[in-house]
């Protein structure tokens, strides 16, 4: 059987409602997937139940679905899946590629961040109290060409990076479980927010560790408020506004530096998406960041 040749999701975490920023992250990825007659994917990354709530979770899915973004397949529950990353870490700490880490956030500034040789290098034993569990990095220049931004490269410095893996309060983290998941899951493409391209190099060496091939990357420019201001919850980016769905993609669109019609603006999400479909163009979504289409 051969493989799907694009399978894409959008992967929110439900710390708040969806706000437009994240309408643009979504948007993006639906039409890249429809545009390669691939599946599209919604996933729910509730890791953090101190963050996290099920009033954003179902905001969150109430919100896609009133601007017609309907997930493929099954939606994914992060919260769900507690057995398959828990196996993963011990595979990955009885491989020598994740470590015990009982540091306090104190004890690593002292030591300039580094890891080594605290942990990386000791065997933490149970008396050390609460434990994180974290990946153990490799110095590495990671490199990638990416769908939107080009060519990339990014350091990646063993012990000073090392991403958590699992809280001390006994929570998985985002960098494996998303990584997991996408090889779970057989994703081929992701479409983000640039925020997250820092861990794109952190990520590629948990694919490695599980033998899986890398996906392929698209990072869209952060969308800024009027104040300059990257959207999110904790610049109160304020949460879509359901009612105007078609007018809320019409939007999303321009900000992608799409081009719809002006008589679109105001239909409804159907016939803005199947335009979307029908005219998507990858290399005009702006490469820097830039603000949100104040159209209104
Ligand atoms: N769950 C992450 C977030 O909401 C996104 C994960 C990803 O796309 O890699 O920021």
């Amino acid at each position: 059987m051969s493989l799907p040749s694009y399978r894409g999701r959008f992967a929110p975490s439900p710390t708040g409602p969806l706000h437009f920023g994240s309408l643009v992250t979504a948007l993006a990825s639906y039409l890249e997937a429809r545009r390669h007659q691939g599946t599209w994917l919604v996933r729910i990354e509730d890791l953090d139940p101190l963050r996290e709530s099920r009033t954003a979770t179902d905001d969150i899915l109430t919100c896609l679905e009133a601007h017609h973004l309907y997930s493929d397949e099954p939606i994914r529950f992060q919260s769900q899946r507690a057995d398959a990353y828990r196996a993963a870490i011990d595979r990955l700490i009885s491989q020598g590629h994740a470590y015990h880490c009982p540091c306090s956030r104190k004890e690593l500034q002292a030591l300039g961040g580094h890891h080594t040789p605290v942990c990386r290098e000791r065997r933490s034993t149970d008396q050390d109290g609460p434990r994180a569990v974290r990946f153990a990095l490799q110095d590495d220049l990671a490199h990638w060409d990416d769908q939107l931004l080009g060519p990339r490269a990014l350091h990646v410095q063993a012990g000073i990076d090392d991403p958590v893996i699992l809280r001390k309060e006994g929570f998985f983290a985002y960098q494996l479980a998303v990584v997991l998941d996408d090889i779970d899951q057989g994703i081929t493409h992701i479409v983000r927010g640039s925020d997250l391209l820092e861990t794109t190099g952190q990520q590629q060496q948990i694919f490695r560790a599980f033998s899986a091939h890398y996906p392929r990357w698209l990072h869209i420019p952060v969308i800024l408020n009027d104040q300059g201001q990257k959207l999110s919850k904790q610049t109160h980016a304020l949460a879509l506004d359901n009612a105007h769905a078609g007018h809320n993609l019409f939007r999303a669109l321009r900000t992608l530096g799409q081009q719809p019609p002006k008589q679109l603006q105001w239909s409804n999400p159907d016939d803005i998406l199947a335009w979307g479909c029908e005219h998507w163009r990858r290399e005009r979504i702006p490469r820097a960041p830039h603000r949100e289409d104040d159209l209104r």
